[in-house]
């Protein structure tokens, strides 16, 4: 297990590798201290995703999970002995203490898609503490890092060996994990673009950092989502296209995936690939 450190100006903290879990020692004594606060600015993320990536390999690593295939949040939390409390009156997100041993605060009444969403999302903020990155940590970059711990790199490729870019059946290959978190996955290490909404959820686009992606939906992908969203289906020549789909988290939704062979052959701004 690679034991890291960080000193903070009046605290120090260690990672020690006893009984190969997480403990955090205070020498302050001051009862632990939050890591993710809904007040805290989030920073514009000047770390990219293949941080992101390197920052999810060393927590997986050194916690020894599965570094080829899936980490169920649920499994971090043993493999961590991390303790889990309900959720306080903070209505947000979850939070992160040490107090001395990792507590998790966390919707423990929430369906556990939800559950697991928000544990992972958390991991993200452990992971980049314990890569030394600084907080407040750039909340969405946490989640790539969370989905990078959940999802590894090598499933997400064999996925899509298997699937190609059939967003139904790339869902499907990963159980109950929200689409949110697989469609961020196949489009960051699959190079290509995913776009997602459902009824309850707004607009989200995930693409590899050098695709610039409109602020706001071109004509085509309010066509093919609305057609996804009523539970049609839109193929294309590379078996990419929209789907209708239904997320365990968010109920129906659309997703609308670009493959890199898609990108590579059409402006696919202007949706006629
Ligand atoms: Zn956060």
């Amino acid at each position: 297990m690679i034991v890291s450190r960080w000193n903070r100006d009046d605290t120090h903290w260690e990672w020690l590798d006893a009984d190969r879990y997480l403990v955090v020692e205070n020498d302050v004594g001051d009862g632990g201290r939050v890591l993710d606060r809904s007040d805290d600015f989030a920073q514009p993320g000047p770390l990219s995703l293949l941080d992101a990536e390197e920052v999810a390999d060393r927590f997986v690593s050194a916690l020894e999970l599965d570094v080829d295939r899936i980490n169920d949040p649920l499994v971090i939390v043993a493999q961590t002995r991390a303790r889990l409390t309900s959720w306080g009156r903070r209505a947000c997100r979850a939070t992160v203490t040490w107090e001395p041993c990792l507590t998790l605060r966390a919707p423990l009444g929430a369906p556990e898609p939800r559950l697991k969403k928000n544990l992972i999302h958390e991991f993200g903020h452990v992971a980049a503490e314990f890569a030394g990155i600084e907080r407040p940590h750039d909340e969405d970059w946490i989640d790539e890092v969370g989905a990078a711990i959940w999802l590894r790199r090598k499933a997400v490729q064999r996925a899509l060996r298997l699937w190609g870019w059939d967003g139904e059946r790339l869902l499907r290959a990963f159980g109950v994990v929200p689409g949110e978190v697989v469609f961020r996955r196949v489009a960051h290490v699959g190079g290509g673009v995913a776009f997602y909404r459902s009824r309850v959820a707004p607009r989200r686009v995930f693409a590899p950092e050098h695709i610039e992606i409109p602020p706001r939906a071109a004509g085509w992908e309010r066509r093919w989502m609305e057609v996804a969203l009523r539970g049609g289906h839109i193929p294309t020549l590379w078996r990419d296209g929209a789907w209708s789909i239904d997320d365990p988290l968010e109920g129906r939704a659309g997703v609308i995936l670009l493959s890199p062979t898609w990108l590579d052959s059409a402006d696919w701004r202007l949706g006629n690939g």
